[in-house]
């Protein structure tokens, strides 16, 4: 099967129809491009904000900030905008950019396989049952880092006669009223939901393995005088976007530069534990003891007020099992519940590649990433991978920033690299081995000594303990890196 838009060369197959996707597919029809389509395995466009509609689920970014910077939504109902909102947001950039042509929903893609005499890619995707092959010159992944929920291997999960289910899969015909419900985990998604389903559930059992740092999260809404302004001066939302990006990116110094800056957080996010929670054996299980930084800091104002709530109970004592009607930990107190929510996050870098992807002369990228850890040149571009380009690739994440940021970065550095195979004639370009093995030296160096290294257990780290997650400095810095393709770097062919 060929692509289905209209044709020009190169034939483009971006994958997945998320934030990345969407930003990569507004940027190719303002170049002029119309021959791509969107595989998107989903029945809609959205990406992680479609999939997670867990109760609570907003974004710990500020909405003026995550947003795209050419689609300011002077609209935001609140500081921190809700999922529904955030998925409102992309429909609308999917609308007004007459996107809905080019994507192709219901089609996951299983392979992409590099032909090595056609140079072309050829995908093979599910699409409604069928199996088909989508030929393209060009792949962009954005399929996101987070799109595969993990369960937890807990022995005895498949034996639970209740409800289980994950997060980002929230069964919302199945009510949580007036049950005993069992959260495992307390990360990022945790915190959110746990405040929603606390006041509904007749008990709340909260496995811990590892407290949170958390601060507290300022949302407020938006008053109708600043939505006022923001749509007549549409400079003022820039300033306030502006400024934003600078607090945030501020955080970096602590991260990455002068450790000692931690100390002022970390006092900080003692004391707001200290006045919500009051009981001192609460509070000692909700104390953290590794650095502040090293796993993602957490935002909420609701979660610990949830956690002193006389229908919570706080359990640190690891869970050895999951009976038929409940959890057992090892201490061998046997929890009984209705319902196991598991809030314990994604598959991330152990993981390999998310489908099969072959490059040139075989090279198998699932395989390379499970012997050598996740690497690319810039989180976009690969070694043998011709005209295989990564939005989000490995370490690009961040721990203090938007995300959209480095979305838009990415995609402006793919972009430049379509302009350099077009100006110089060339059908496919790779970076060189060289080239990446010193980058991703480079950057491992500067992970050295970060807070993120410093001994907690966090999704951001492999088992070996690398870190594959996080890019390690400004986001800034990333931009100007990703700004201008160098051609010295990479292998064309014609
Ligand atoms: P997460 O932060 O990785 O948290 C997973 C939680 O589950 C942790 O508390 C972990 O404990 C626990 N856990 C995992 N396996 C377990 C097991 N076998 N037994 C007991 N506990 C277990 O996952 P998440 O909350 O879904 O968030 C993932 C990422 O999504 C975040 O870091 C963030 O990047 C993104 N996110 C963003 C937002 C946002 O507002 N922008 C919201 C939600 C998520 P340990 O800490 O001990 O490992």
């Amino acid at each position: 099967m060929a692509l289905e838009a209209a044709r020009t060369t190169p034939r483009i197959a971006i994958i997945g129809c998320g934030f990345a996707g969407i930003g990569m597919a507004i940027r190719l029809k303002r170049m002029g491009i119309a021959s791509f389509t969107v595989c998107e395995a989903g029945a809609d466009v959205g990406g992680t904000w479609r999939e997670n509609t867990y109760p609570g689920a907003a974004c710990d970014i500020p909405s003026h900030l995550y947003s795209f910077s050419f689609e300011p939504n002077p609209d935001w109902s609140r500081t921190f905008a809700s999922q529904k909102e955030i998925l409102t947001y992309l429909k609308h950039c999917v609308g007004k950019y007459e996107l809905s042509p080019f994507i192709r929903f219901n089609t996951r893609v299983l392979s992409a396989r590099f032909d090595d005499d056609a140079r072309i890619w050829r995908l093979d995707v599910e699409t409604g049952g069928r199996r088909e092959t989508v030929q393209a010159d060009v792949v962009i992944a954005a399929n996101g880092a987070l799109s595969r929920p993990a369960l937890p291997q807990i022995p005895g999960i498949d034996r639970f006669a209740g409800k289980l289910f994950h997060s980002a899969c929230w069964d919302h015909d199945h009510p949580l009223e007036g049950k005993r419900v069992a959260v495992i985990g307390t990360g990022a998604s945790a915190v959110q939901f746990v405040p929603h389903i606390q006041p509904r559930v007749a008990q709340l059992l909260v496995f811990q393995r590892t407290p949170p740092w958390i601060m507290p999260r300022r949302d407020r809404a938006v008053s109708e005088r600043a939505k006022r302004l923001f749509r007549t001066f549409p400079v003022a939302q820039r300033i306030v976007r502006c400024a934003i990006y600078c607090q945030h990116e501020a955080r970096a110094l602590a991260f990455v530069v002068e450790p000692k800056l931690m100390k002022r957080p970390t006092a900080f996010s003692l004391s707001y534990l200290a006045r919500r929670i009051k009981d001192p054996a609460l509070r000692a299980k909700l104390t953290p003891h590794y650095r502040l930084g090293c796993k993602r800091v957490l935002l909420s104002s609701d979660y610990y007020p949830a956690l002193a709530q006389p229908n919570v109970e706080l359990v640190t004592t690891s869970i050895r099992e999951i009976a038929e009607d409940g959890l057992i930990t090892e201490d061998g107190t046997h929890y009984r519940a209705d319902a196991i929510v598991c809030g314990t996050g994604f598959q991330v870098v152990d993981a390999g590649a998310p489908f099969t992807v072959i490059g040139a002369n075989g090279a198998d990228l699932d395989a390379r990433w499970r012997r050598e850890g996740p690497e690319a040149y810039l989180g976009t571009t690969l070694a043998d991978f011709p005209n295989f380009f990564m939005i989000t690739g490995p370490n690009t994440g961040l721990g203090h920033n938007s995300m959209v940021y480095m979305i838009e970065s990415h995609i402006a550095y793919i972009s430049d690299c379509l302009r350099a195979l077009e100006r110089r004639g060339a059908r496919t370009m790779d970076v060189m081995p060289g080239i990446q093995r010193a980058f991703n030296d480079r950057l491992q160096r500067s992970l050295e000594g970060t807070v993120w290294n410093t001994g907690c257990r966090s999704w951001y780290l492999l088992k070996s303990g690398k870190n594959a997650a996080l890019w390690p400095g400004f986001t800034f810095s990333f931009r100007r890196l990703t700004r201008r393709v160098r051609a010295e770097d990479y292998r064309f062919t014609d």
